[in-house]
C-alpha cells in the first residue's frame, strides 16, 4: 500500500528538519514525512558549516534575514540548552584591515542597531581585552551575542525532536520526481501528500523546476575550504571577522572557534564545479557541471556585484598558504605553518537570478500548487532556522 502524509518534506538538513517540527508543534495529530537521500543527517551544508551563531547585524533592516536571523538566534539556543547541545560563548569581533575600512564598520554599526541587534564600536585598546590576538586599525564592532555550538550535533537533535514529535524520517530516500500531492522516491515507491515543502539545499531549483516554480533561478555553488590551526584550544577566545565587501554576500574569510576551543581559518567562496564538489568525485554528474558552466559566465557578467574582485580574492585562496596569509591580517600570530589540518569542506547553495544576473542576497521562498519551495537557504540559514520555519509554517497556512 502507498504511503500518505499530510507534509512531506523534501531533505532533513537544519531548514527541513525545523520546517517538520514547527509543523508539528502546531499540527500534534498531524502526519509528516521527511524524506532524505543521504544515509545519515547532517551530509551537507547543515553539518559542513562554520556553526557560528550570528547576531543579524550584516543585513539590510527591512530583509528577512535582519528579522529571522535575530530571533533565530534566541531560539536556537533554548533549543540548544533544552536538548543539551553546547554553545560557546565566544562572542565576535569584526576589525578593519585599514583606516580606510571604518566607514564600512560604522554602517555594519548602524545596521546593528536598526535590525535592534547588540554591538558595540570599540576602540584598539578595548579590542585588546576582548581579543588580545587580534588586530585593528582605529575602531573594531564588538558583538556580545554571536556564539558557536557544533552544527551536526544540532541537527541531530532537531531530528530527535522531530520523531519525538510523531514525525516519520526516512534517510537513505531519494526524491526523484514530484508534483502537486506526490513524491516518487527509489525504496518508498510513490508517496501522496497534502502539502510537499522543498528544502532539498542544493538541489531546491531543481525540484522546484518540477513544479513551475522558480524557473527564473539555478543554483551557483559555491565552496567553503576550512583549515584547523595546531593552537592550545582556547588560545583564540572570539570570532573574527573582517569587514565584509557589501556587494558580495559573503563574509569575506575569517577566524572562527570551535565549540572546543580551537581555532579555525575559512571558509572561501570559491565557485565550484558541480552541486557536491566537495573535493575528488563525489557527486560529480556531467550534465550538471556543464549547466552550472553555462551560468557561471552570465555571473560573470553581472554589473550588481564586484565580480572580479571575487573571482581575484577567492581563486588564489585553493592554496592554503594564501588563505593563512590572509587570516594574518585579522590575527597577526596566526603562521602558515600552525594551519595544515584540512576542515570537512562545505558548498553553499547560492541562488542566482538569471534575468536580473544576481544572486540572492535574502532568503527565498516560493509557493507552488500544494507546494512550498524553499530556494535559498543561505547563511546564516543555520542560525535563523528555527525562526525561519515559523516564518515558513505562517506561509503555508495562510
Ligand atoms: C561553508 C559554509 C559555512 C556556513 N557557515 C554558517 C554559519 O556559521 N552559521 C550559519 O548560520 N549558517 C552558515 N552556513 C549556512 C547554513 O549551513 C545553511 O544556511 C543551512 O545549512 C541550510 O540548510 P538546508 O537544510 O537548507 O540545507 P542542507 O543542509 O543542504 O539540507 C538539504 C538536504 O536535502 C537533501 N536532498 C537534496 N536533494 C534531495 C532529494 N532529491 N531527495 C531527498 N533529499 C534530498 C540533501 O541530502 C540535504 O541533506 C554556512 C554554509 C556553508 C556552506
Amino acid at each position: 500500500m502507498s504511503m500518505r502524509a499530510d507534509l512531506v518534506v523534501i531533505g532533513a538538513g537544519v531548514v527541513g528538519l525545523a520546517i517538520a517540527d514547527a509543523w508539528l508543534l502546531r499540527n500534534p495529530s498531524s502526519s509528516v514525512i521527511v524524506l532524505e537521500k543521504e544515509s545519515s543527517l547532517a551530509a551537507h551544508a547543515s553539518g559542513r558549516n562554520s556553526g557560528v551563531l550570528h547576531a543579524g547585524f550584516y543585513y539590510a533592516p527591512d530583509s528577512l534575514k535582519a528579522r529571522l536571523t535575530r530571533q533565530g538566534n534566541a531560539q536556537l539556543r533554548e533549543f540548544c540548552r533544552e536538548a543539551g547541545v553546547p554553545v560557546r560563548e565566544t562572542g565576535k569581533v569584526v576589525v578593519t584591515q585599514s583606516a580606510e575600512e571604518l566607514p564600512a564598520l560604522q554602517e555594519l554599526h548602524r545596521r546593528a542597531v536598526a535590525n535592534g541587534v547588540e554591538v558595540e564600536l570599540v576602540d584598539e585598546q578595548q579590542l585588546h581585552e576582548l581579543e588580545p590576538l587580534a588586530r585593528t586599525h582605529g575602531q573594531a564592532l564588538w558583538s556580545p551575542t554571536t556564539a558557536v555550538a557544533n552544527p551536526v550535533a544540532v541537527v541531530e537533535a532537531l531530528a530527535a525532536r522531530v520523531v519525538n514529535r510523531g514525525g516519520q524520517l526516512l534517510t537513505g530516500t531519494e526524491v526523484l520526481g514530484a508534483g502537486p500531492g506526490w513524491v516518487r522516491t527509489a525504496n518508498h515507491g510513490e508517496i501522496s501528500a497534502g502539502h510537499i515543502v522543498n528544502a532539498a539545499g542544493l538541489y531546491a531549483d531543481v525540484i522546484a523546476h518540477w513544479f513551475d516554480v522558480g524557473t527564473d533561478y539555478r543554483m551557483l555553488p559555491f565552496k567553503g575550504l576550512y583549515w584547523y590551526g595546531s593552537w592550545q584550544p582556547g588560545r583564540l577566545q572570539r570570532h573574527v571577522y573582517p569587514v565584509p565587501d557589501a556587494r558580495n554576500p559573503f563574509l569575506g574569510v575569517h577566524l572562527t572557534v570551535t565549540v572546543d576551543g580551537r581555532a579555525k581559518i575559512g571558509p572561501t567562496a570559491i565557485p565550484a564545479l558541480w552541486r557536491e564538489d566537495y573535493g575528488g568525485v563525489h557527486g560529480l554528474n556531467a550534465a550538471e557541471g556543464l549547466e552550472i558552466a553555462r551560468t557561471y559566465p552570465r555571473f560573470f557578467t553581472s554589473k550588481d556585484h564586484d565580480v572580479a574582485g571575487l573571482i581575484r580574492s577567492e581563486l588564489p585562496k585553493y592554496s592554503r598558504k594564501h588563505l593563512v596569509r590572509q587570516a594574518a591580517g585579522l590575527v597577526p600570530s596566526v603562521r602558515v605553518e600552525d594551519f595544515k589540518e584540512k576542515g570537512r569542506v562545505g558548498v553553499r547553495a547560492q541562488l542566482f537570478h538569471l534575468p536580473s544576473r544576481k544572486l540572492e542576497m535574502d532568503f527565498v521562498v516560493e509557493q507552488g500548487e500544494q507546494s512550498t519551495h524553499v530556494l535559498n537557504a543561505v547563511s546564516p540559514g543555520w542560525t535563523s532556522s528555527l525562526a525561519f520555519a515559523s516564518y515558513v509554517i505562517d506561509a503555508v497556512m495562510a
